[in-house]
């Protein structure tokens, strides 16, 4: 007899392992040898319809590197039925119906890099390739592809759910200054019409949501849910607001006390008594003196119309958000948009040691899909004898998108995961010279680097552990990155490259 499905809570401290869930039905019909991308392929595996269907600005290749790839194994792992668009037509709604209405949701992302950066160069000039494309052809995506596929979805297919993610998504989820126009731009969940916004790593929340769906909860219900963002126009009963919308908060200065009167107590200040709200308003600034639950609290961020018109409001909505990355201590950030409110919750919690291995141990083929023939694919070529071996980054540069998108927690792969992946390439990638290009990562040789104490950690707010100092409590013991490389470079048949510090492509 099948076991009762009970999906655990997946916005606890404590989130259930991701191969934990008991699988969905239609684990029956098997794994797919690549996720299908036409009827015919679906008719091959016996399916009359998909569950999920990804929609993505890349071409689909079965690789842990890919994006949707890592999505679309998941979520059959989790015994759905996934289905790949890729590049599809964006002129009309037609190419997103060619695999049919998916049961469950349509997941939308546009792809490993943001689509304008993939698109155009810093100097704002059309690129004449696209390393994502068969071919690296051009043209092949539009600008902004997660709000033009967003709505060619829903236009398909009105009340199916969208759900969108990725790093175009992901480093979009408020209001954020877009180079490419030069202004500040709504949160995409604005623009787009999506129902939900996954940032960050997503495979926690995506497994949480697909199972959570087919068990019939709808996408509203979802509005606390870790690295989950969503329109929400009410508050919730018994919540704080924690007000950040302006930089300083006149109030009154307390009177200097007497050292030598160890009895004076001071008052906390509450200046917002007087305002009429259902709300307890609390300003920033004294939010450490006030009495209230901080786990049911928010922080009010300045609303779009002020950052739009306010460098100084943006740069203190901006610092707020990467104040709150952390994601054991880090709160929920509200927004307002016109008359909605962005509700972007607290980051997922990072994936332990055995889940990433999990993840990276997934079924895929390490080719792109079949249909693409021979043409090349730059970014496969590129990473086919790579190995990706940690994700996120401690460094919290202002300039760069791994800490906001990945987090600053360093989620490592375990040595065996890693040379079975190096022997799988060895043994199964057409071409294979027997190197491997690097054991890399957004931040390689941060691998199995973290704060000494899980518990400083969980309460820790620095934006970096390495400046303007070096944090005392980081590990700094780079031994278990050579032990690695000294035991990869055992492997017969096989070199390894040096690693170097990558780029963040990573989709999820
Ligand atoms: S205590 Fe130091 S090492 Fe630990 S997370 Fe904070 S900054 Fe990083």
């Amino acid at each position: 007899m099948k076991a009762t499905r009970s999906i655990p809570e997946g916005h606890s401290d404590n989130p259930p392992k991701l191969y934990s869930y008991p699988k969905y039905w239609a684990e029956c019909f098997g794994t797919a040898p690549f996720l299908p991308m036409s009827k015919q392929e679906m008719e091959e595996m016996g399916w009359d319809s998909c569950d999920i269907i990804i929609v993505t600005a890349d071409a689909y290749v079965d690789h842990p590197s890919f994006g949707m790839a890592v999505v679309g194994r998941l979520l059959e792992a989790q015994g759905f039925r996934v289905g790949i668009i890729s590049q599809p037509e964006w002129e009309s709604a037609d190419a997103f119906t060619q695999l049919g209405r998916p049961n469950l949701f349509f997941g939308i992302t546009g792809g490993n890099m943001d689509s304008l950066i993939n698109r155009y160069t810093a100097d704002l000039r059309l690129r004449s390739d696209d390393a994502y494309t068969p071919d690296a052809e051009p043209g092949k995506r539009p600008d902004r592809s997660v709000i033009v596929y967003s709505q060619r979805c829903r236009e398909a297919y009105y009340d199916t759910p969208i759900v969108i993610g990725g790093i175009e998504a992901s480093l979009r989820r408020i209001a954020q200054y877009d180079y490419w126009s030069d202004k500040v731009r709504r949160s995409i969940l604005v623009d787009s019409n999506a129902d939900i916004l996954l940032f960050g790593n997503a495979e926690r929340a995506l497994a949480e949501l697909a199972h959570q769906i087919s068990n019939g909860k709808t996408i509203e219900e979802f509005w606390d849910m870790r690295g989950a963002a969503l329109i929400k126009n009410e508050t919730p009963d018994q919540w704080t607001e924690i007000d950040s919308t302006r930089i300083d908060w006149p109030s009154k200065i307390d009177k200097i006390s007497n050292p030598y009167d160890f009895h004076n107590k001071q008052s906390v200040d509450k200046p917002n008594e007087d305002r009429p709200s259902p709300l307890k308003i609390i300003p920033l600034p004294l939010q450490r003196k006030a009495d209230f639950d901080s786990k049911l609290s928010y922080i009010r961020l300045p609303s779009f119309n002020k950052v739009v018109n306010d460098a100084a409001l943006y740069a203190h909505a901006s610092r707020v958000l990467h104040q709150e990355a952390n994601p054991y201590n880090g709160k929920v950030l509200v927004q307002k948009h016109g008359t909605q409110d962005v509700w972007v919750n607290p980051p997922p919690i990072p994936l332990e040691t055995d889940e990433m291995d999990w993840v990276f141990d997934l079924p895929y083929q390490r080719k792109p899909h079949p249909s693409y023939g021979n043409a090349r694919i730059p970014a496969y070529d590129m990473i086919k004898t790579s190995v990706n071996i940690m994700r996120g980054c401690f460094g919290g540069c202002t300039f760069c998108s791994i800490t906001e998108h990945e987090g600053r927690i360093i989620q490592s792969r375990s040595e065996d995961s890693v040379i079975r992946e190096i022997e799988k390439i060895r043994d199964q990638v057409p071409g294979f010279t027997g190197t491997i290009s690097d054991l890399g990562g957004p931040t390689a040789n941060m691998y199995k680097l973290n704060c000494k104490s899980p518990t400083i950690q969980k309460s820790c707010k620095r934006l970096s552990c390495v400046y303007p100092t070096i944090c005392k409590h980081l590990n700094t013991d780079h031994s278990p990155t050579t032990k690695l490389y000294r035991r990869a470079r055992a492997v017969p048949g096989v070199n390894v490259s040096p690693s170097h510090l990558d780029c963040d492509t990573t989709w999820l």
